[in-house]
């Protein structure tokens, strides 16, 4: 079956090309629209995102929604991960607003939801992975992208994602979880 990847993140398209090399990922055309992200949830805009791929295309689509709770600022960014301020300024703007926080202060999740959506709207396969772990105070490590520089991996909170190979990453991450999940449901749900 040829899936629709709707993502123009070349990091999403990476990690997900590595992780279901068994499903046939293809791009999104480039004159697909970016539909506004106006979902409260991560499923809710995985949604968004998957249909309007899938409606554009005529073929099935899947979605990554994704992002970075932290506690101690009441779940934040969570789904504006990627909008909240600019690209440059994600890190230290976290940084910044845990200035002073102990570590017990510093907790924090990645969270990602996979949507599968035919261009009718039926869901084929939907699954959720979350990642615990902890704000480092300094970046750390150039493998990942986005936050995974400040991400601490427990138990040992030692090291970050950033200095995580991809395996290593993908054995704990939230999105290789989601991925493995989504696997299973589509199987169970085509056979
Ligand atoms: P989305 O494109 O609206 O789903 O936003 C996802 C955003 O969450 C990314 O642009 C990153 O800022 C953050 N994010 C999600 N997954 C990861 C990850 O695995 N590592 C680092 N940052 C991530």
């Amino acid at each position: 079956m040829q899936i629709i990847l709707a993502t123009r993140n070349a990091h999403k398209v990476e990690e997900m090309q590595q992780l279901l090399p068994d499903l046939e990922l293809l791009p999104l055309p480039g004159d697909a629209p970016d539909p506004e992200e106006t979902g409260a949830t991560f499923l809710e805009n995985a949604r968004i995102k998957a249909l309007s791929a899938a409606q554009h295309t005529g073929l099935p689509a899947l979605a990554d929604d994704s992002g970075i709770c932290i506690d101690a600022l009441g779940g934040a960014p969570g789904v504006s991960s990627a909008r909240w301020v600019s690209e440059e300024n994600w890190i230290p703007t976290v940084l910044a607003r845990l200035e002073g926080k102990v570590d017990a202060e510093r907790s924090a999740r990645y969270v990602c939801v996979l949507s599968l959506i035919t261009p009718n709207g039926t869901v084929l396969a939907e699954s959720e992975g979350t990642f615990e772990g902890r704000i480092a105070g300094e970046p750390r490590g150039t493998n990942g992208f986005g936050y995974d520089p400040i991400f601490l991996v427990p138990p040992s909170y030692t090291q970050t994602v950033g200095e995580l190979s991809a395996e290593e990453k993908h054995a704990r991450s939230h999105r290789g979880i989601a991925a493995r999940a989504l696997k299973q449901a589509l199987h169970e749900n085509l056979y």
